[in-house]
């Protein structure tokens, strides 16, 4: 009897619950669909060849930001001061030989 009465009296919120929580879920794959921003795959590639040590020292908030700034030529490869002269030879052979999807070529910084 009392759980019957328990199930009756739930069953409606638990229903409105999942419809709730299945609608949001639509909801934030449709603005993931909507709002999709393609990224440049060389950001990845930088940000691994950077140490990853994510102290800020380049000025950056981490090692992230630092390879965006360094595609944007916006960044010396000097900056990051955990890295040595064979990450900076790297990054700038990276970049050398690979071109934004438009060709253009990122001018390295030392
Ligand atoms: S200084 Fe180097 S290791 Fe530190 S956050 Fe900048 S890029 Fe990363």
């Amino acid at each position: 009897m009392l759980l019957e009465s328990f199930i009756s009296e739930a069953m409606p919120v638990i229903i409105l619950t999942t419809v709730i929580s299945i609608a949001l879920a639509l909801l934030l794959w449709g603005a993931s669909v909507l709002f999709h921003v393609e990224e440049d795959p060389r950001l990845q590639d930088i940000t691994d060849l950077l140490p990853n040590q994510n102290c800020g020292l380049c000025g950056n908030p981490g090692c992230r930001a630092m390879a965006d700034a360094i595609l944007r030529e916006d960044a010396k490869l000097t900056q990051c001061k955990p890295g040595d002269q064979a990450m900076r030879d790297e990054i700038k052979e990276y970049l050398e030989t690979h071109p934004d999807e438009s060709g253009e070529f990122v001018k390295v910084k030392m």
